[in-house]
């Protein structure tokens, strides 16, 4: 079986050209050598303005195809322009998975009057004063779009809450009142309620908004022929409803159709819980590694990386785990900064491309270009990437066993002649640590294959040797060829 690799194709600052979708078209041959398995997408549908990244979003159903918000295409393309890139993709065999952005509505294409109470931004549950009639822009009538593909309107009652009142020029949290309105309960305990998070906030406890929003699931999937869903904001929509928005979906495109839910949550416990209450059938972005890649490359040779693995999605139910280094919102200047050092990130991109747990996602900003500047990033990624198709087979043995130096053994196996690698990091000096790939190795020459060092080894009669790795810095060992 192939080792798959995730790839999120995008970044936060990509200029407003309209050509991602044509660039993606041209790189899916590129991307396929490398052995990415998929492609993760950004919002692909219409957003409250042209340059938006596709978060704020606006309509669903127009993927740039009609003239609304004052563009035919996103930020990205056109409708047409994204059929093509996705036919490449598939005809390279890599799936794509749809950035899903069901939380929020933005954009909103007229007022309307409806009562509301303000909130306290710290504590949802506490309203800041009684009840007043307030009016945002609540109503949708895609005008360009018309009834085609779907003649849902969205009104006030289809929300649980929004921002901003025109009446007072008032700017503040409201959560909207009506018979049997209010905030989810499903949904993560973050401010006491975190249902609210920005824009026209969806009531996913309106059966009305449940159906549209399964039906557009169900509809978009195939449509493009997706071949998976990236849930954004998870833990500010209600539970009862992903779990049911997932059923619904797969009885439509099949049980493999992938989920991967974005839970930013750096708490264990809070992503289990979740997990747990949905009957753990998706995968969710392993966050909590995320922050330990973050904390170990802040605090340098301070921070004790036999620690590295621990309260993580990998070592509680690795199967749930999309392992990451970076993404669009840790990236530098976005809401969740929290990038992982330029000095470590080759060690956990090898660490998370090495290992046999995990589905690894590599990130355009690194592999790419952040800004319009080239990662520095690519070699080592592309060095890594071929290690991993050819190598990272087989049993594995950890050893997180000192604070400075950690690594791991992939003994290969059957189906890939020549595979099985070791693989070390340090945050220190140079380290060194005696590793095992049992007797029947006995006397294989191995070498270093990323540069560092040029020196080889020879497996002694028990297939062990002592493997050296340099000071901040990753190592990964395999056979001579
Ligand atoms: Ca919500």
């Amino acid at each position: 079986m192939k080792n798959g690799v995730l790839i999120q194709y995008f970044e936060w600052n990509l200029p407003n050209d309209g050509l991602l979708w044509r660039q993606l078209k041209e790189d899916a041959k590129h991307l396929s050598e490398i052995g990415i398995s998929a492609v993760w997408i950004p919002p692909a549908y219409k957003a409250d303005e042209q340059q938006d990244e596709g978060y704020a979003t606006y309509d669903l159903y127009d993927f740039g195809e009609f003239d609304q918000k004052g563009t035919v295409r996103t930020k990205y393309g056109t409708r047409g322009e994204l059929e093509e890139a996705i036919k490449a993709l598939h005809d390279v065999g890599i799936n794509v998975y749809l950035d899903a952005v069901l939380n929020h509505k933005a954009g909103g294409d007229y007022a309307e009057k409806f009562k509301a109470v303000p909130i306290n931004e710290e504590d949802r549950n506490r309203t800041l004063g009684e009840p007043m009639e307030i009016q945002a822009m609540t109503g949708y009538n895609f005008e360009g779009r018309g009834d085609t593909y779907s003649d849902f309107k969205w009104h006030w009652y289809h929300f649980s809450g929004t921002d901003y009142d025109s009446v007072a020029d008032r700017h503040d949290i409201f959560r909207i009142i009506g018979p049997g309105k209010g905030w989810s309960q499903g949904v993560d305990k973050e401010k006491g309620n975190y249902d609210y998070l920005l824009a026209n906030d969806i009531d996913l406890d309106n059966p009305e908004v449940v159906a549209e929003l399964n039906r557009w699931g169900r509809w978009a999937a195939s449509e493009f022929g997706f071949d998976g869903y990236r849930m954004d904001a998870i833990k500010h929509m209600d539970r009862n409803f992903t779990s049911q928005f997932v059923d619904e979906v797969r009885k439509e495109r099949g049980e493999d159709f992938f989920f991967v839910a974005e839970y930013w949550n750096g708490d264990m416990d809070s992503l289990m819980e979740f997990s747990e209450a949905i009957g753990n059938k998706i995968s969710l972005f392993d966050v909590p590694l995320h922050y330990n890649f973050f904390a170990a490359s802040q605090q340098g040779k301070d921070y004790d990386l036999s620690c590295l693995l621990e309260n993580t999605l990998l070592s509680r139910d690795s199967r749930l785990s999309v392992t990451f280094v970076d993404n669009h919102d840790s990236q530098p200047d976005s809401s969740l900064e929290s990038n992982v050092a330029d000095w470590f990130k080759p060690m956990a991109y090898g660490l998370i491309l090495l290992m046999r747990e995990g589905y690894p996602a590599i990130f355009y900003g690194d592999y790419y270009s952040m800004k319009r500047e080239g990662s520095p990033h690519r070699l080592i990624l592309d060095e890594l990437l071929v290690a991993r198709q050819k190598y990272a087979y087989g049993d594995q043995d950890l050893y997180f066993d000192h604070p400075s130096t950690v690594g791991l053994v992939r003994h290969g196996d059957a189906d890939h002649a020549g595979s099985g690698l070791v693989f070390l990091m340090s945050n220190d000096e140079d380290g060194s640590k005696e590793m095992s790939l049992g007797p029947l190795r006995a006397g294989e020459t191995w070498h270093e294959i990323t540069g560092s060092i040029p020196e080889e080894i020879v497996l002694d009669e028990n297939g062990t040797a002592v493997f050296t790795v340099k000071g901040r810095n990753l190592a990964v060992w395999v056979k001579k060829e």
